[in-house]
């Protein structure tokens, strides 16, 4: 049965929320958007909490279209301060935490992720900090702009983004990671350890296979015994999704929530983008959720558009970046459980690596290395098959595995 859809509600309203909404109108949709955000704030895209935020003291947060009449300008009645916690997929309906009902033909859940908490820091008598939303962030920033002494917990993309941030403004900073080098699921070994010794040269000390086990007002206690004293702690170690509204809608939510290339959910009229939708990922060979800034935005605009009746079929390759001081890296695909190939000279300190298994392209990294990123994410989104061999040499221009197509 073909449902009318006048009514479009949009649980969250960050970048994923904020980019479907657009897209509908861009789309020719006439009827009702409602965008539900538990934040006070209008959308904004979240790399700057960990970037241009924390680099800066005066830095302002960058709303999502300069904001003040960006939801007037489409027509968007957008319901801030209250996240949507309820529903009913029989009845159609979705309500917020302060009482508030929101009918809807279709439904988006875009309510992303949560960070995953470190037990040993609850009810922690010094700062405990995450890193999600622009209060956390600000909160952060008033410590490195006080040359604060700051325990990072986790190697990873916060981690790592705050670190800088840190390092730069003198701060003393010590990064305590579980695994046993830096960004385990995303760099290869040698990656890793090119990072930690830039991070070593501005002043970082690192702990691995560590974690913290409990604190005192002044310092933090690790699983090695050894005591670090901290004006604050930063927890990045990674999201869970936010699934409580799907639960309540009838979906499993386990690793996130699942769904088909356009966007469906197993409940008809309920669709899901962004970090907390679980999708089938060909680099990957299983379903992963994606939590980019890229998924956030291209993922939406796609899934928008199937919201609406079209068909609209969603497989980018998922790509991420991050600056490490003079380092510009890009990750696209999977890196994992490959065969490394690598392109340029890793002395010149612009190069790349290209993941292989079998024919098939699976992942790349670059460092300093944009174009060679901006081919690999063609070819790799394309499936095109250039042979290792050609890969392996110098000379093989990138180009022309594209044109062979
Ligand atoms: P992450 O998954 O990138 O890294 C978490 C790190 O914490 C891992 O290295 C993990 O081994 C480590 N860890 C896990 N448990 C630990 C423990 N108990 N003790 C010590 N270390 C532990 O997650 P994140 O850095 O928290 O980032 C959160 C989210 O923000 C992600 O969705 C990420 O993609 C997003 N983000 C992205 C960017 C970017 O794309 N440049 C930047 C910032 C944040």
């Amino acid at each position: 049965m073909t449902r009318t859809i006048n009514h479009i509600v949009i649980a969250g309203a960050g970048q994923a929320g904020a980019r479907a909404a657009e897209a509908l109108r861009a789309r020719g949709f006439k009827g009702s958007i409602t965008m539900i955000g538990e934040e006070r704030h209008l959308p904004y895209e979240r790399p700057q909490l960990s970037k241009a935020l924390l680099r800066s003291p005066d830095t302002p947060l960058a709303y999502i279209k300069h904001a003040n009449d960006w939801n007037e300008a489409l027509d968007i009645r957008i319901a801030t301060g209250s996240a949507a916690i309820d529903g009913d997929a029989d009845r159609r309906v979705v309500s917020t935490a302060d009482g508030r009902s929101f009918p809807f033909d279709a439904l988006l859940l875009a309510t992303g992720t949560r960070p995953r908490r470190l037990p040993a820091l609850e009810g922690a008598q010094l700062e405990v900090q995450y890193l999600r939303n622009v209060e956390d962030a600000l909160r952060v920033r008033r410590h490195i702009q006080a040359q604060s002494r700051i325990v990072i917990v986790g190697g990873g993309v916060i981690g790592l983004e705050a670190a800088c941030a840190a390092a730069n403004a003198g701060c003393h900073v010590t990064l305590v990671e579980n695994e046993a080098r830096l960004l385990p699921r995303a760099f290869p070994a040698a990656i890793s350890d090119l990072v930690a010794d830039k991070h070593r040269n501005h002043g970082v000390t690192f702990v691995f296979s560590t974690t913290v086990t409990g604190s005192s007002s002044r310092s933090v206690t690790l699983s090695n015994g050894a005591e670090i004293a901290a004006d604050l702690v930063l927890v990045g170690i990674g999201v869970t999704p936010s699934g409580d509204l799907a639960a309540r809608l009838g979906l499993p939510v386990a690793e996130g929530i699942a769904v088909d290339a356009c966007g469906r959910t197993a409940v008809p009229g309920i669709f899901c983008a962004g970090d907390a939708a679980l999708q089938w990922s060909r680099c990957h060979g299983r379903a992963i959720r994606v939590e980019t800034w890229a998924n956030a935005q291209n993922q939406a605009i796609s899934v928008a558009s199937n919201m609406i009746g079209e068909t609209s079929d969603y497989g980018d390759p998922p790509w991420f970046w991050t600056d490490q001081y003079d380092l510009n890296i890009q990750v696209t695909g999977d890196m994992r459980d490959a065969d490394h190939i690598a392109r340029g000279d890793p002395g010149s300190g612009r190069f790349s690596v290209i993941a292989m298994r079998g024919t098939e392209l699976v992942g790349a990294l670059s460092v300093n290395a944009t174009k060679d990123m901006a081919m690999l994410r063609r070819i790799i989104a394309t499936d095109a098959r250039p042979g290792r061999a050609d890969l392996e040499s110098p000379a093989y221009d990138l180009r022309t595995a594209l044109k062979a197509r």
